[in-house]
């Protein structure tokens, strides 16, 4: 069975102003959609067909492995997003980052930090690497699971994420995501 674009966890405005229906339109609409298609190409006629994503992943190279890696990296990043999210959390995963980060400010200046420095394309995120919470920064559409590191949040800083409605101010938009629309329920169900 092929491999299907799944739905948005939200409405296409309901990110607005922050994220733009127009941006959405794009991103999740042509982008997405496009991987996804890619991916099915690609692994038609194959013995990768009728594998799950992850081991696609885990055993594809070059295009291919773009192309399932980022129908992977599109759907957790629609997952860490929430209308009227964003800020410090609390309860255990706010204790949790404490103690990993020494704070959470520090936490979101080291995630801020690699989402800056992520030279051209690419993803910054928070991860389990084995022996706890750390912040690591991926190229194109290379991810936490090839790093033996299981992915917690993400934030996509290729610039088809921002561009329509922040131009080149990578900045403006990070801090937008970190202050309104980290899905920080979601980080803690996947913290189990
Ligand atoms: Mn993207």
């Amino acid at each position: 069975m092929a491999f299907e674009l799944p739905e948005l966890p939200f409405a296409m405005d309901a990110l607005a102003p922050h994220i733009s229906r127009r941006t959405l339109e794009f991103h999740y609409g042509k982008h997405h959609q496009a991987y996804v298609n890619n991916l099915n190409k690609g692994v038609e006629g194959t013995d990768m067909e009728g594998m799950s994503l992850e081991d696609v992943i885990m055993a594809a190279e070059g295009g291919l492995f773009n192309n399932a890696a980022q129908t992977w990296n599109h759907t957790f990043y629609w997952n860490s997003m929430t209308p009227d999210g964003g800020g410090e959390p609390g309860g255990d995963l706010g204790d949790a980052i404490g103690s990993a980060f020494g704070s959470y400010d520090a936490f979101r200046q080291e995630f801020t930090q690699a989402a800056m420095t992520q030279f051209g394309s690419g993803w910054a995120w928070l991860v389990d690497d084995g022996s706890g919470l750390s912040v690591m920064k991926t190229p194109n559409a290379d991810l936490p699971m090839k790093h033996s590191a299981k992915a917690l949040l993400t934030v996509d800083v290729w610039e088809h994420a921002y561009y329509l409605d922040y131009q080149n101010a990578r900045a403006t938009y990070v801090d937008t995501f970190m202050d309104h629309l980290v899905n920080w329920d979601s980080v803690a169900a996947r913290m189990g």
